[in-house]
């Protein structure tokens, strides 16, 4: 096979190789992609379901609100009877508050009040050192009931106002008369780590009934309901939940960022951080919510298919079969030409003396005589014939015989050397030459004549020498003679060649 070849199958395979090896990444890269794609449709989904599970727990506050704004007077009797069921039914809900608006002048009164039911009851608020009572104030807007009691009793009298971001719920929802939500929270009756949120449902006394002046100072109330972020996400997508991805939830309302609920620890080694998504923000009683989630190294990985892979492998594999096809034909072909050659090389050569054949003398003999025609120039043919051939091999033997017929072949070889020359063994002892562009070969016939007598080949029985003599006769074509035709040109050869016979052999003859 030919070097350059051979490098161009190299070449082939190293780039049909690398094209596999590109394809495949690209795949491997796209397949990244479109799981990615997935994750974050997944996650905008359980978003989706988390909103509406907050929304519809906010709904069921909206709903006692309703209920409660057509009685006449709260009680903690009626309050308890109102919420029990509900509370029962919804375990995001960690209690049901009722807080009025409370003025500073009515404070003795409402305390009064209170502790006919609970005993020590105080207006409270948050220090350093835990729950104490409330500093004076213009107005408080303190627990007067809350459910279920038994978890929440610490809640009892807590100032919703003393706190700030309790506070500033209230005011929102005073002004707005809508529900409001606090931020993330830890909440006093709850002291673990779980987050919660207050919403705050106002209740407008009507105008009749109003006990002071003042727009702020209508409203005489609060529903209000304490959240529990993480009950709220496990209720919502608890199953859909696994170690696959971090779930966050976020509380972004203007330049707050608190984290609500996580569904495991972030340090963790196992998240791939650079994958962190953040599905749409929505909106819980006027704050902004939205749902992050990061997804775990493993997870892209675990839902990747064998297709890039094997898209890669097979490529090379393709490229191989068809550079190592392509090798194995160029190398039958090129197996082939070289045995063509040799089948015409044998084809045309004779076997014992290795000259020219007569097939092959023939074809050329036939076309130097058309070229000699048609270029106007002169062709020579030269016939010898050994002598007393017949009785050399009576006496040495055909054996013998054939190694005297190799021998004058390579004398005859040897003695004509122009490129254009054939010189072929024309039958038994017989041989031809060819000679274009010969007008005289009345020398070469001679040349030939000595170098085979000089092979000084002993011949006991020849009448003509000691030795293997020739005899040559020799016909020449030239445009003076061109009325001749190629047979005229042999059977001429061949007269010269009888009459040097006659002349008594080892003689050349011109016809
Ligand atoms: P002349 O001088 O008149 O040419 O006599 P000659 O004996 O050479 O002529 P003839 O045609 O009677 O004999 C030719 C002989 O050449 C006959 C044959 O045995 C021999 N011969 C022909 N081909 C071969 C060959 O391939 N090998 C051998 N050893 N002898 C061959
Ligand atoms: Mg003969
Ligand atoms: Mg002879």
């Amino acid at each position: 096979m030919r070097r350059s070849t051979f490098a161009w199958a190299m070449v082939v395979l190293v780039v049909g190789t690398g094209l596999s090896i590109a394809l495949g990444r690209t795949l491997y890269l796209e397949e990244s992609r479109s799981i990615e794609l997935e994750f974050r449709s997944d996650i905008d989904q359980l978003s989706a379901v988390f909103e509406r599970e907050v929304l519809l727990n906010l709904e069921i506050l909206y709903a006692l609100k309703e209920a409660v704004s057509v009685l006449p007077e709260m009680t903690s009797e009626r309050f308890a009877v109102m919420t029990k069921t509900i509370l029962e039914r919804s375990p995001a809900i960690q209690a049901f508050a009722w807080a009025p608006m409370v003025l500073r002048a009515e404070v003795p009164s409402f305390i009064r009040q209170q502790r006919q039911e609970f005993v020590n009851y105080l207006i409270r608020e948050s220090s350093d050192s835990g729950l104490q009572q409330a500093q004076e104030r213009e107005w408080y807007v303190p627990v007067q009931f809350i459910e279920p009691l038994s978890e929440n009793r610490a809640a009892l009298g807590f100032d919703l106002a003393s706190e700030a971001s309790r506070l500033a719920a209230l005011l929102k929802a005073m002004q707005t008369g809508n529900m409001s939500a606090t931020a993330g929270i830890r909440l006093v009756q709850e002291p673990g780590s779980q987050k919660g949120f207050l919403v705050f449902a106002p209740l407008y006394r009507s105008a009749s009934d109003s006990r002071t002046s003042g727009a702020a100072l209508q409203h005489y109330g609060f529903i209000n309901g304490v959240f529990r972020v993480g009950e709220l996400v496990n209720l919502a997508i608890g199953d859909e939940l696994s170690g696959d991805f971090l779930f966050e939830v976020y509380d972004r309302s203007g330049q707050e960022n608190v984290l609500l609920f996580s569904s495991d620890e972030l340090d963790d080694q196992r998240w791939d951080k650079e994958g962190r998504y953040t599905s749409a923000v929505f909106d819980i009683g006027g704050r902004e919510w939205v749902v992050e989630a990061v997804p775990s190294k493993g997870f892209i990985e675990s839902r990747r298919g064998g297709f890039p892979l094997f898209v890669g492998v097979a490529g090379i594999a393709l490229v191989s079969l068809i550079v190592s096809y392509f090798m194995i034909s160029v190398r039958r072909n090129s197996q082939l030409s070289a045995a063509k050659t040799e089948l015409e090389r044998i084809s045309l050569t004779d076997s014992l003396t290795g000259l020219a054949n007569r097939r092959h003398f023939d074809a050329r003999l036939e076309r130097e005589y058309r070229r000699a025609i048609r270029q106007g120039s002169a062709l020579s043919l030269v016939m010898i014939d050994i002598d007393h051939f017949k009785e050399y091999n009576d006496e040495y033997g055909h054996p013998a015989g054939d190694v005297c017929l190799r021998k004058v072949a390579d004398c005859l070889r040897q003695t004509v050397h122009r490129p254009g020359d054939l010189v072929a063994r024309y039958g038994g002892e017989e041989f031809s030459i060819v000679l274009p562009d010969t007008k005289d070969a009345k020398n070469v016939g001679e040349a030939c004549r000595q170098a085979v007598e000089a092979l000084r080949i002993p011949h006991g029985s020849s009448t003509a020498a000691d030795v293997v003599t020739i005899s040559v006769g020799i016909s020449t074509l030239t445009p003076e003679t061109w009325q001749q035709n190629l047979t005229d040109l042999l059977n001429r050869a061949d007269d010269a060649l009888y009459q040097a016979k006659e002349t008594g052999r080892n003689w050349v003859c011109r016809a």
